[in-house]
């Protein structure tokens, strides 16, 4: 299980989202985005895509941290 600190680009709220297993492009320097195993959920806006969250910086420095791990 991974929880990463995400915000809502609809309503705006920071929360914890488990987005199970992460895949990360082999390009990911060239702006390619990593894909995770389950959606990213709000609890207001209900079932997000990749444009409508973003990553707060706690959230890029975690995922950052287990992309070193997996290599
Ligand atoms: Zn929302």
């Amino acid at each position: 299980m991974s929880e990463f600190k995400f915000k809502c680009k609809k309503c705006k709220m920071v929360f914890n989202g488990d987005i199970g297993r992460i895949i990360f492009p082999a390009d990911i320097c060239m702006g390619q985005r990593p894909e995770f195993e389950k959606d990213v959920i709000c609890e207001k806006c209900v079932v997000l895509t990749l444009d409508d969250v973003e990553l707060t910086e706690l959230g890029q420095t975690q995922l950052t941290e287990i992309h070193f791990k997996s290599f």
